[in-house]
């Protein structure tokens, strides 16, 4: 039986969700949370915790397939074991779940509604029938894979996040539509576990976002993985003939067909807006950018906030987080904490993985900053070497004539380890110069961030500085 009000019902119970719903209650107040599917939502059942563990493995895999550079013999051909690749997945996510199971959070005090939310107006929703009234609510409904309209893709059957990680035989030869993070992670991963697999991203670049320089060390690295990349490709028609999938693809001028055995999209993501009956509520949204938010994530609709990929430009799960704890202080305790001032780091998990925060270069040079950028190759870093993981740099722009870190680039295995160095130094306003007198232990990766410092601190050597360190040594001679 749900309570007369609610000081905030949460609609989703994915990762935004679920940690507003457990602070707020924590904090005392009296929460619902309605989930229509899994708790846990995209990130624990269909996004990062199912990818990374697979990736996890196909590195295991390649590694094997190298033994021999790091000294290692691997007796006979290392055999791809798709099976239990999914079993130690489903494992591994089940283990994961138990952090957000349905005892956890009724334990914690909140109410917990299946179904399906929808709004009947500014304070009240129902869920399979059951009305709930509200003080404030927040929606948090997430967003799902969007499907590019290739005339035949339907009917031929095609893969997404959704469905991916079902599958219980590895394809053959794998068709990746999209070179995105999404599209990028799960290539490499299949190809590792030995699907021949094609790219088909319709820019002339993939990996947009990122710098060139990193997504080039990428580009490098799928050839070595024999990922087969077309850039400037558009997959226009599927057809299935004999049991195989033909997609004709046009790069440019020139068209080619693809047999292929499965196709993954990866185009993009649209935010979970439909069936909420928002016009109800009075909170404007948008189909493409999800539900609209002023800084403080508040609606058009001063009662109810949003949080997540339902709302946010940067769909990661420590956004969400993130963003939830905004909406915690900002909606049930007078809070004004802005959505602006958050610094956001975001990593893609290819091998080397690339991360980066704040700023790149031409943001810094639309907003007329100048910009002075200390890069450190992996190749100069000891561990890296010890590893045999010397592929990527790490990058630190800092505002000319100052040590103010503004952004950061970092391409290198443990990359999204590395960058929370970065993020956290940029957030206690820590500069270069601080950085380098952090003692960092020897030897490690992270080591390529001191010395990015110290070739800061080199650069305060100028010559007057020079000259008269010179003559007070000469002095004390
Ligand atoms: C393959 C993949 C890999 C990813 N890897 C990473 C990564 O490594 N790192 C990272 O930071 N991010 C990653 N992401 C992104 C991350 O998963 C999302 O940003 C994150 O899950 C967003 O959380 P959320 O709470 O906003 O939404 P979700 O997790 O999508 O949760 C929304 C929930 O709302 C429910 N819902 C929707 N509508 C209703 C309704 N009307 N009523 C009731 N319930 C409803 C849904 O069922 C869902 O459970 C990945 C995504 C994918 C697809």
């Amino acid at each position: 039986m749900p309570s007369a009000r609610y000081s905030l019902v949460v609609i989703g119970a994915g990762t935004a969700g679920l940690v507003a719903a457990h602070a707020a209650a924590a904090l005392g107040a009296k929460v619902a949370l309605i989930e229509r599917h899994l708790l846990g939502g995209d990130c624990l059942n269909v996004g990062c915790v199912p990818s990374k563990a697979i990736i996890r493995t196909s590195r295991l895999y390649a590694e094997m397939r190298h033994a021999t550079q790091y000294g290692a013999q691997i007796p006979g051909d290392v055999r791809v074991d798709f099976s239990a690749v999914m079993q130690r997945m489903r494992d591994i996510r089940a283990r994961i779940s138990r952090a957000d199971s349905v005892r956890r959070l009724t334990e914690a005090g909140v109410d917990l509604f299946f179904g399906a939310a929808c709004f009947t107006g500014t304070e009240a929703l129902t869920v399979d029938g059951t009305t709930l009234r509200f003080k404030k609510a927040m929606i948090a409904t997430g967003s799902r894979p969007d499907t590019p309209s290739i005339p035949g893709l339907a009917e031929a059957g095609y893969l997404t996040n959704e469905n991916v990680f079902d599958l219980t035989e590895l394809p053959r030869r794998l068709l990746v539509i999209g070179g995105g993070p999404l599209g990028c992670e799960l290539a490499q991963a299949f190809s590792r576990f030995g699907s021949k697999t094609i790219i088909a991203q319709s820019w002339p670049l993939f990996l947009p976002r990122e710098e060139r320089d990193a997504a080039q060390i990428l580009s490098d690295a799928f050839a070595r993985d024999g990922i087969e990349v077309r850039l400037n490709t558009r997959a226009v028609n599927v057809r299935v003939e004999g049991g195989q999938k033909l997609v004709d693809l046009v790069s440019d001028d020139h068209k080619s067909t693809v047999a292929i055995d499965a196709i993954l999209t990866g185009t993009g993501r649209v935010p979970n807006v439909d069936g909420l009956n928002l016009e109800a509520a009075g909170v404007d949204y948008d189909n493409t950018d999800g539900i609209r938010v002023d800084d403080f994530l508040q609606t058009t609709n001063p009662r109810i906030y949003a949080a997540g990929d339902a709302c946010l430009e940067h769909k990661f799960t420590h956004t969400a987080d993130a963003s939830a704890r905004i909406v915690i202080r900002n909606a049930l305790f007078l809070g004004r904490q802005r959505l602006s001032a958050l610094t956001i780091p975001w990593c893609t998990y290819t091998d080397p993985e690339i991360a980066h925060v704040g700023l790149h270069v031409r943001q810094a040079h639309d907003k007329h900053i100048s910009v002075k950028t200390f890069t450190i190759p992996m190749h100069d870093v000891d561990r890296a070497i010890a590893d045999g993981e010397e592929a990527g740099f790490v990058k630190i722009h800092v505002k000319e004539g100052t040590d103010r870190i503004l952004g950061s680039t970092i391409v290198a295995r443990h990359a999204g380890e590395m960058i929370n160095e970065v993020t956290l130094a940029m957030v206690a306003g820590i500069g270069l110069r601080t950085l380098a007198s952090v003692i960092h232990a020897y030897p490690t990766q992270g080591e390529a961030i001191k010395k990015a410092a110290d070739a800061y601190n080199r650069t305060r050597l100028t010559p007057f500085v020079k000259t008269i360190f010179s003559r007070w040594l000469t002095w004390q001679r």
